[in-house]
């Protein structure tokens, strides 16, 4: 499959039997080693493509496969369209840190449900805020951050068409344990 092809897909082209079929038909082109490099490309939403959201240095060190299935593609799509796009146009470019991370299935990020990402030039803070009090999202976390650093950290956030649970939570580590609500 063509990234054209596997885009048209994406983008609910009239002929497509989206969502279901049309992501298992390219999560088996991703399946293909020699197909694979090309349809990174793939856009999600308008601004974030497979790459942004697949790419994990664990991954690649472990020697694993970060690719989703068709499940983990559409919470993906998902995430990018309800989450990033939004964040992308009231603030600018944001930068992914992390999202799918198949070696955490217990997490959100091993279910393509979360993303942790940066705005650079914006503080984590101020990002946090704004999802906070504008989006539909299921939870919130101000990772590893600190009063007087705007920069340190970064946001995680999940979403899910089905779960809005709303939770906010903060850690100074970006670890266990977290706190509820962002900082004053
Ligand atoms: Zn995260």
């Amino acid at each position: 499959m063509k990234l054209m092809d596997a885009q048209q897909l994406l983008d609910m082209s009239p002929d497509a039997d989206w969502p279901e079929r049309a992501a298992a038909k390219v999560v088996a082109a991703l399946l293909d080693p020699v197909a694979r490099p090309a349809l990174l490309a793939l856009r999600l939403s308008p601004h974030f493509t497979l790459r942004e959201l697949t790419a994990s240095a664990t991954a690649d060190a472990r020697g694993l496969v970060n690719m989703p299935d068709a499940r983990q593609l559409l919470a993906l799509r998902y995430l990018c369209v309800s989450i990033l796009e939004p964040v992308r146009a009231r603030f600018g470019p944001v930068r992914v840190t992390s999202g799918l991370r198949l070696f955490t299935p217990d997490s959100q990020h091993g279910k393509g449900e979360a993303a942790d990402f940066e705005v650079p030039g914006v503080a984590n803070l101020a990002v946090a805020r704004w999802i906070r009090d504008m989006l539909r999202f299921d939870q919130l976390i101000l990772e590893a951050w600190s009063p007087g650093a705007a920069n340190a950290g970064w946001v995680h956030c999940s979403a899910r068409p089905d779960r809005a649970r709303k939770s906010v939570l903060r850690t100074p580590t970006g670890k266990a344990p977290y706190f509820a609500g962002l900082p004053a």
